[in-house]
């Protein structure tokens, strides 16, 4: 059975600071690509993202992309940000959650995950033992739009159903 209950939540990526990091006890951040630091389907940055991966290297602390989008996609984003990255990456297996702390060289314990979709990024990143981080997902998606909207609404029920599990909660 898979845990999706995230230990912290927040709203946007952005709102998390490399202090929080830090007082989460983690050495790097691992985060996916679509709806938490890229438009859905995209290749474009929200808003205030190319800042926060700025202000996250500036701190010294080490990024890493996850994604379960296809390979060619993944690379051309690592590259364009200069963050390691692993696609096609079959969350929520905890495989590649153990493989980034792996290639980070630090323990699992120390690699946040932060990503918008409780049964891919969170329920990923409890079963490899990451700390699981949930945003809010930036737009509703175009893509799979049904299956987004059923999903988005389990999600929203799930969240207010457990709020008073999580350790840092500022979800609206
Ligand atoms: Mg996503």
């Amino acid at each position: 059975m898979f845990n999706l209950i995230p230990k912290y939540v927040f709203n946007r990526i952005t709102d998390i600071t490399p202090e929080m990091v830090k007082k989460m006890g983690a050495k790097a951040v691992a985060f996916d690509l679509d709806n938490t630091i890229v438009y859905d389907g995209g290749y474009r940055l929200l808003e205030g993202a190319a800042e926060w991966i700025e202000s996250m290297k500036k701190a010294g602390i080490p990024l890493f992309i996850i994604s379960n989008t296809y390979r060619l996609r993944s690379r051309i984003i690592s590259k364009r940000l200069g963050i390691m990255a692993i696609g096609k990456a079959g969350k929520p297996r905890p495989d590649s959650f153990k493989k980034a702390a792996e290639m980070l060289g630090i323990n699992v314990s120390e690699l946040i995950m932060i990503g918008d979709k409780l049964d891919k990024d969170i329920a990923g990143a409890n079963a490899a033992g990451a700390i699981s981080v949930y945003v809010k997902p930036f737009m509703t998606e175009k893509i799979m739009y049904f299956y987004h909207k059923r999903l988005r609404k389990r999600e929203r029920e799930f969240m207010k159903k457990h709020k008073e599990k999580f350790e840092v909660s500022v979800f609206d």
